[in-house]
Parts: C-alpha cells; structure tokens; sequence
C-alpha cells in the first residue's frame, strides 16, 4: 500500500470503529460481533505503530494512554458551571411559574431528568475533544480529559455538521450494574465499597491513573450548552436533538410543555420511570425552552432563573435492626449483615442490609435494636442510610466484630492496606461452601442441578473439601447424601450430567470458575482468549509481557486487553501451592479445559479486501452472515460507498437502494449468491439456517451479545 492509501485505510478504520462505538455506547444496537470489532481496532493499532506519522490523539486507539497524572490542571469555566434552584413541591414550581411569567411570555418548558451524577463540560476544537473538566468550584474545575477520554461514549471527533468550536456540559455517571459489580470487586479486594453510584463516579475521575478509571462503567449524558458553539439553537429541544445528531449521548426521555399542568404531569410521569434509565436521578429539570428568552432572565449567583430543579423525595423506609450477623466471603472476607425487620421499599420487601465492615457500622453507629433509614443504593442495593438515634430507648447493643471467623472458629485478620477482616484458615468451611457455590453457578460451570443446600451438605459434612472433589463422587454416593433427614435420591443423576457437562466446558467458563480473585468473567475470557489450554496460564509467556509491558513508558506502551491486575493474580495463583495441585489434579480427572481456537481469516478467494453491506430480510442472522464474510477475508460496511463491492440485497429490499448501489459501481447480489461466493451450496431453504461449523468459529458472539456485554459492561 503506498502512502496514500494507508493513510486512507487508518481514516477508514477510525470512523469504522467510531461509528460502531457510537452504536454500541451511544444507541445500544450493535451492527457487529466483538470479533469484528476487535479485527477493525487491532488492524488500526498495527497501522499506527508502523506509521507514527499518522498519528491522531482523538484515534480511537488513543482513549487509553499516557502516563499517570500528578495531579490535575485547573481549567476556567467561562461562563461559570452554575448549580440549579431546588424546589420540592408544586406550589414552589408555580412560584417559579409566576416569576417567569412577570418577565417573559410566549414561552414553553422542557422537562427532563436530573441525572445524578458530576456534572462535566467537553471542550472541542477543530471538532477534536481537547479538554474536559470537572465543575469544581463552578469557576475553575479540574482537568479531566484523559479520564474522560476513556469514556466511550465520549465522542473524540464531531461530524463536520457540528461547529469547529464547541462547548457542552452533561453529566458523568456509572450505570446501576457497573456500580454494582464495581462494589462487588472492591469488597472482595478487601476495599471500602462506594456508597452509591455518584460517588463512585466522582471517585473514579479522580484516578490519576487514566488506565484505571478504563476500567470503570463510566457514561455520559448531555443536556446543556457550554460557552462556545451553542448561540444558534432558538430551543433547548431543537439543541439536544442537534446534539444527539453530532453523535453526544443525550437523555431518552424528555416532553416539552406549554402549560405548568403539563409540566406537573410530565414531572409524574417521569418519577414512575426513575428506576429504568441506566443513570441514577434524583429530580426533574425544568427548563425554559425558548433560548432567546434566557438572557431576559439572566441568572442568580446560585444558578439559572430560567431553570429549576425539582428534587424528588427519597425513597426510604424506616425499620428496625433487630440482629448483625457475620458473613464469610468466598476469599474469608469477614461482612457484618443487618438483619431487618422486614419493610417494603421500592417495590420489594427487605429484610437484611450489608453493613460492609466494622468501620461503616462504628461510623455510622448502627446498634442492634436501632430504629433505621432504609435506602437503596444504585436504586438495586439495600443500605443503611443512617440510624434513627431519637427513638432509641437505651437497649440497644452496640455491634463488635468477633475476633475469630463465626462459622470454623479460624483466625481473622486484617490484611496490609486492606479495610475488611479475612479469615485466614485454607480450610474454612464457609469459604468453601462459597466456592462451590461459585464453582457451580451459571457463569462457571453451571452445576445449578447441585443447589445450595445439597452444597452445604456436602461441606457440612465433609465429603468435599475443595471443588474439584465434585469429580471424585460417584452417582450411587451422591444419590445416599442425606440433606435434613431426607436422600438426594434421584437428583443425583442431573448433577452428574452437568458435571460431565463441565468437563468440555471451553477454558474461559474454566478460568472464572477456578475463582481467582479479581479474575471475573470478562477479565476470564480475555485471558481465555490469549492461551489455548489451563496449564499454559501457569508461568505464561504472555502474562508475564503483559506485567513487563506495564512497566514501559509512553508510546512503547502497548494497549493490551489483559489488565495487570489480572495477570499478576493469575501467576501468582498457578505459581502457588495450591494452583500446582489444582492443576494435577485436573489432569489426575481427565479434564483439559480449552479455549475455541481463532478461525483463521482467508487470504484468498473472491471476498479478500471485499466491501459487502447487507440489507433487507434475510435467512440467518446478520451477525452470521458477517462473520463468515470475514472469515471470508471480506468487511462488512454499514452503508454503501465507493468501496463496497457487494450489496447483498435480502427479500424487501427497496429500488432505490439498489439503484444507488449501482450508480457507485457496486454489485447488487442475493442471498443465494453469497453463499455461492462463500464456497456453499446456495440453498436458502430451512438447513441453510443452522450455523455452517467449518466457517463460522462462534456465532454465538453475534449483535445481541455485544449488546448484553454492552449493558452489563
Ligand atoms: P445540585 O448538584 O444538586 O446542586 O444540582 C445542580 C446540578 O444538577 C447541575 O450542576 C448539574 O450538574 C446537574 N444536572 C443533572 N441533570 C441536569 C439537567 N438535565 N439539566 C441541568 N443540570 C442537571
Ligand atoms: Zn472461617
């Protein structure tokens, strides 16, 4: 390729890759497999390390880099990020009505979320983000830009509709999910938990270290105009909807309304939906719509006279603490529960609360028979909000945290730079109930057939002291376990199929059922992904470089998928007394986990380098059909261009299409064609729809699976 082209091939693949993260960040419908996705991005890393010449910060390749911060500049707002009035009821909201009114007529009002989250402002040049920052004071904030960066529905480039500069504000937050599994990660690290989502958002733009904050669920929304490129717009719904155009992520639900009985409908409506956006709110937003009107009114030095906030009232219910029991984690982390007088909140009843560790309930002086706020944190966690110290009657009993494990009597400790108390006994009877448990979910080998108390069962009564001793029962043994009085009996048979089962399940489901701390399903089949086989993950090579690369500075830094963390974790587990023996023992069971090998892309053949785009109803999947065009050496585009050689045009698919298909040159072909093109017997009748195994490696990693990763993070 000379010069020219590769300069164009790197342009292409940008956009390629930006506009599927806008669909898969952004819109949440995915056109491509993660496979696709992965061959798109590794080709434009290659192409960028052989051409630096090429070089671009707002690559998407360049979301990720640099070294940890010092410390963060400090940015001017211009005008200043300003807060918003509050009002709590209907009577305030007329207030604001009637003040508004005095001053402007002729106007409407928008109402929307108030996400709760940080509030953020991107700055772009040359259509290229070149600065986000924090609000801070509301004069000068923090520069954030490498955090935020990382942030992948952040547009790094604007499309040339949207002004060479602009300015928009929104808000940063962590989904109700990501929130969830982040908290599950630093518990079983042994770290504070957040409180809730937006502190765990804020914490994370703080990270000096942008490889870090990579790994939060962060997300955006935005809703205001910043100092720059926004004069134009003459409403706030016309702005958002130009916003949502140049690729922003902006809020799904919004109304414009021109009375106030309108407005306080629209604010009703929009509490019975608070539970379904991905974001936390704690209120509506209600602004003026028409922007001309907003200089009239001008602002307070609080906020905006022409917006204001409406605060929902927090969902909490009062009860009672009537007992702190301990539990003891998978890894022996010590977590004091509260066990609650049952109370309905937010739609289900509860009845126990984490409390986290010792030093939440001392601080938050929780006592056994105190009356308590019960809240829910990320709308999904049950918390202590605080307790309710009026209503004590002086029985209460002040909680302490028992100095030996509650369940085997083991010693406890407190790890260096660790919040939490382990129990550190190897062979604690609880920590292994909750391994097994794990061993045993769906996301591992899916032994569900085994259920909790034919688990504890087996713990309690010592028949297993490890999960892999699940492979040395036999039906007859396992069919004689008594479970309160009565046998397993029969059941015994479903857990032995599953355990079969398990025995081919591919090394990824492996790798996160061995239950290595930090080692979750993500960061499993990553890993998966690298190695062929368990015993290669002992002392491997490619772990190892990725610790080494690590230590790199700058541009020799390599982006890998594998996180340090991860690796360190996973060869300090194989390298251990234990990992050896897990390991032998696999092999003593006849059991070699592997992962699916990398089909391997053709070089050949008459869809090498071709552009195909498909439309219309077609028999299969279109995740399918593009992974076996890949696999075919061919690239499956979203529209036609110049480029595309082939327009695989399905049933329903409309003239003009392909007429225009055909004014750029571009083939317009059927179903039937392809597949001849593909090497298989045209035959779109119902056998062409089970998946071709010879060509395609895994069509389960279609769109719908990007999209569940994608929500799930
Ligand atoms: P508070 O932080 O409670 O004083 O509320 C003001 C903040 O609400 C603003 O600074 C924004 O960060 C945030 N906010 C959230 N959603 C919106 C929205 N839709 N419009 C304006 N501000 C919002
Ligand atoms: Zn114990």
């Amino acid at each position: 390729m000379g010069s020219e082209s590769i300069k164009e091939r790197i342009e292409f693949l940008r956009s390629e890759i930006e506009r599927h993260d806008r669909l898969y960040y952004v819109e949440a419908r995915p056109v491509i497999g993660d496979r696709d996705y992965d061959l798109l991005y590794e080709e434009l890393l290659k192409l960028e390390r052989e051409h630096p010449e090429f070089h671009s910060d707002s690559s998407p390749t360049q979301r990720v880099s640099g070294e940890p911060l010092s410390g963060f500049a400090q940015v001017r707002h211009n005008p200043p990020m300003q807060s918003l009035d509050k009002t709590h009821s209907k009577g305030e909201l007329a207030d604001f009505d009637a003040m508004v009114r005095k001053e402007v007529d002729d106007f409407t009002y928008n109402v929307e979320p108030k996400v709760d989250g940080v509030s953020m402002s991107l700055f772009y040049e040359d259509r290229r983000l070149v600065r986000a920052a924090t609000r801070g004071n509301g004069q000068v904030g923090d520069d954030v830009t490498l955090n935020v960066k990382t942030i992948r529905a952040v547009p790094l480039r604007l499309p040339s509709s949207a002004p060479e500069s602009l300015e928009v504000r929104g808000e940063v937050y962590m989904t109700r999910d990501g929130f969830v599994k982040l908290n599950e990660r630093e518990e079983e690290a042994g770290r504070e938990p957040f409180a809730n989502p937006r502190n765990a958002a804020a914490g994370s733009l703080k990270l000096l270290d942008s490889k870090e904050v990579a790994n939060r669920p962060l997300d955006i929304v935005i809703y205001n105009a910043g100092g720059t490129g926004c004069e134009g717009f003459s409403t706030h719904s016309e702005m958002i909807e130009t916003f949502r155009s140049w690729g922003f992520p902006v809020t799904p639900w919004s109304k414009t309304c021109a009375t106030m009985e309108d407005v306080y409908a629209a604010i009703d409506e929009l509490e019975t939906l608070r539970h379904t956006f991905r974001f936390e709110i704690d209120g509506a937003v209600v602004k003026l719509n028409e922007r001309s009107l907003y200089d009239v009114l001008g602002a307070t030095a609080h906020g905006p006279r022409w917006a204001r906030a409406y605060k929902y009232a927090p969902e909490r219910a009062e009860t009672v603490v009537e007992g702190i029991t301990v539990q003891v984690g998978r890894t022996g982390v010590l977590t004091p529960v509260a066990e609650l007088r049952p109370v309905e909140l937010a739609g289900s009843t509860i009845s126990r609360a984490t409390l986290h560790n010792a030093d939440q309930v001392e601080r938050q002086d929780i006592r056994i028979g105190d009356h308590v706020w019960l809240v829910k944190a990320g709308d999904v966690i049950p918390a202590i909000e605080s307790s309710i110290p009026e209503k004590r009657t002086g029985d209460e009993r002040v909680f302490v945290m028992p100095t030996a494990c509650p369940v085997c009597g083991g010693e406890v400790q407190r790890l260096d730079g660790e919040i939490a108390l382990r129990c550190v006994n190897p062979a604690c009877s609880a920590q292994l109930l909750r391994r097994v448990e794990h061993f045993a979910s769906r996301s591992a080998l899916d032994i569900r057939a085994l259920g909790g108390t034919a688990s504890n069962a087996l713990v309690e009564q010592g028949w297993i002291s490890d999960p892999l001793d699940l492979f040395s029962l036999t039906n007859e043994r396992l069919a004689s376990l008594e479970i309160s009085g009565r046998r397993f009996g029969k059941n015994s048979e479903s857990v032995i199929r599953a355990l079969e089962a398990s025995r081919n399940m591919p090394l990824e489901r492996w790798l996160f059922a061995t239950g290595i701390p930090g080692v979750g399903t993500t960061v499993a089949a990553d890993i998966a992904a690298e190695h062929s086989r368990m015993a290669d993950l002992a002392g491997s090579p490619v772990l190892k470089n990725v610790i080494e690369n690590d230590s790199l500075k700058g541009k020799e830094r390599k982006i890998l998928p594998i996180k340090v963390e991860a690796a360190k974790a996973v060869l300090k587990f194989f390298d251990g007394e234990y990992g050896r023996r897990y390991l032998a023992r696999l092999q003593e069971f006849g059991i070699d986990p592997r992962s699916a090998p990398k089909a391997k892309v053709a070089t050949e053949g008459p869809l090498v380098g071709a552009g195909c785009v498909l439309t219309g109803t077609l028999s299969r999947p279109r995740g399918e059909y593009a992974e076996m065009i890949r696999l075919a050496g061919g690239n499956v585009q979203g529209s036609v261009t110049s480029k595309t050689r082939y327009l695989i045009a399905g049933a329903n698919t409309g003239a003009a299409k392909t007429s225009k298909a055909r004014e750029l040159g571009t083939e317009v072909i059927d179903e039937a064609r392809l597949l001849e093109l593909l090497g298989e017997v045209a035959d779109t009748s119902s056998s062409a729809k089970e998946p071709v195994s010879s060509t395609v490696s895994n069509p389960s990693q279609t769109a719908s699976g990007a999209l569940e990763q994608g929500l799930l993070f």
